[in-house]
């Protein structure tokens, strides 16, 4: 599952404690800041998905760093108020946010919203790495253009054979196969090594990209691939 993180801008305690524990119980990861000033530095050093921004802070408008976030940034804005005229909302809207919550609320109200939001942002992502052809196999992320692997978010580096071998079971999940077949498939029918050479590199496979559990050993029989 694709994790996703959300911020929160907001100086009243009461209401910035609801949120935060409120989003964190739904598995987000979660960060509070109490004035606009904070909430610049905490934008800056986590870069959220998501952020869900108070109208009035003690040292600014939650409208100007709104305006101020998405003229840099492109991410999804929810602006809390405790105003409730129309005018504001076309005024929030038109600075960049996404959506609009007016004080009090409940606060699965503003689960409801934040995951809406973020299906939207998890569909546009999904088509962008089909686009740049990438393939989300947790812990990996296979570029297969560039022929480039990414482990827990760093670099793998996997000789041409090893990569081959990788991308075989990613795209044949779940199939049970046999070391030749493997090498057939692999390797190509004029290779005149024996099957350890699979099992070498299987093992190396298994160790670089911490894939332990996913590439399972067939007793008897050989290996295959099992998505987390
Ligand atoms: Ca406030």
């Amino acid at each position: 599952m694709e994790e996703y993180s959300i911020g929160i801008i907001e100086d009243e305690r009461p209401i910035a404690d609801l949120l935060f524990y409120g989003l964190r119980q739904e598995g987000y990861t979660v960060q509070v800041a109490y004035t606009a000033a904070e909430g610049l530095r905490m934008f800056a050093a986590c870069r959220p998905d998501l952020l869900i921004l108070d109208w009035m802070l003690p040292d600014g408008s939650g409208i100007d760093l709104c305006r101020k976030i998405t003229e840099q940034y492109n991410l999804p804005i929810i602006m809390l108020t405790a105003r409730s005229h129309m005018d504001d909302k076309v005024e929030g809207l038109e600075a960049g946010a996404d959506d609009y919550i007016t004080k009090p609320f409940e606060l699965r109200e503003v689960v409801v919203r934040v995951k809406a939001i973020l299906r939207r942002i998890g569909k546009i992502r999904q088509q962008k790495e089909k686009q740049e052809n990438i393939l989300t196999a947790p812990p990996l992320r296979v570029n297969t253009g560039e022929r480039l692997v990414w482990c827990h978010g760093r670099k793998a580096e996997l000789t041409p054979r090893e990569y081959d071998l990788l991308l075989y079971l990613l795209e044949h999940p779940h199939q049970v196969f046999t070391r030749d077949l493997l090498l057939e498939q692999v390797w190509g029918y004029d290779y005149l090594g024996d099957s350890r050479t699979v099992d070498t590199h299987i093992q190396r496979l298994r160790k670089k990209l911490d894939l332990a559990e996913q590439i399972q050993t067939v007793f008897g029989v050989g290996y295959k691939y099992l998505p987390s």
